[in-house]
């Protein structure tokens, strides 16, 4: 904890300095070009990958970078607020939606049991289940986990398409949607390209 003290106290004096023109013309408004979605883990910055600036991303972390299928809901609904703040809101031109190497949530799907007494986390990771099945009728039982991760990335992607205001928008050409995959121990971040149907490197 003491770090994180210490870097706050780094972050005042050195990161807000050098960059306070930028942090007063963002203290009454934001217009972030992108809604970011991506895991919690840990080891995924969004910033850190794209090298954005503070107003650029907003961002939606959730275990395993899940989309809930739209619905009508009287629920605390998180993810689904945010993507349509995002889009109704501040009108982002893109979105994209990042899976990443090793995912916990991803590896939870290959061995159901393994949530334990998490029944939150299980039930969350029901959304992904599809991905999983698609893999296994293609690759097998014991498909490869980064198949998995990919393939959850498209599957939450079709999930986004059922936002009536995502879909529109989409077609009209006014929202880009992409599906990225960040392989952490590389250091590389792949792009799916819809015409080839394959992650390729950016
Ligand atoms: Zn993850």
């Amino acid at each position: 904890m003491k770090d994180l003290f210490k870097g706050v106290k780094k972050f005042c004096s050195s990161d807000y300095s050098k960059n306070k023109k930028l942090f007063e013309e963002l203290k009454q408004s934001q217009s972030p070009h992108t809604l970011f979605i991506c895991c919690s883990d840990s080891r995924v910055l969004p910033d850190l990958i794209t090298k954005s600036l503070p107003g650029e991303l907003f961002i939606v972390r959730n275990i395993a970078n899940l989309v809930p299928y739209w619905r009508e809901s009287d629920e605390y609904l998180a993810t689904t607020s945010a993507i349509e703040y995002a889009v109704l809101a501040l009108e982002v031109e893109n979105i994209v939606v990042c899976g990443h190497s090793n995912c916990g949530g991803c590896r939870a799907l290959m061995n159901p049991g393994s949530t334990g007494k998490m029944t939150h986390v299980a039930k969350w990771m029901e959304l992904s289940a599809g991905a999983r099945e698609r893999v296994k009728s293609k690759s097998g039982e014991h498909c490869r986990e980064d198949l998995i991760e990919k393939e959850n990335v498209l599957l939450q992607i079709e999930h986004l398409m059922t936002y009536p205001f995502v879909s529109e928008r989409s077609k009209a050409g006014k929202l880009n949607v992409y599906g990225w995959y960040y392989d952490i121990g590389a250091g590389a971040v792949y792009n799916y390209d819809w015409e080839k149907k394959e992650f390729t490197r950016i």
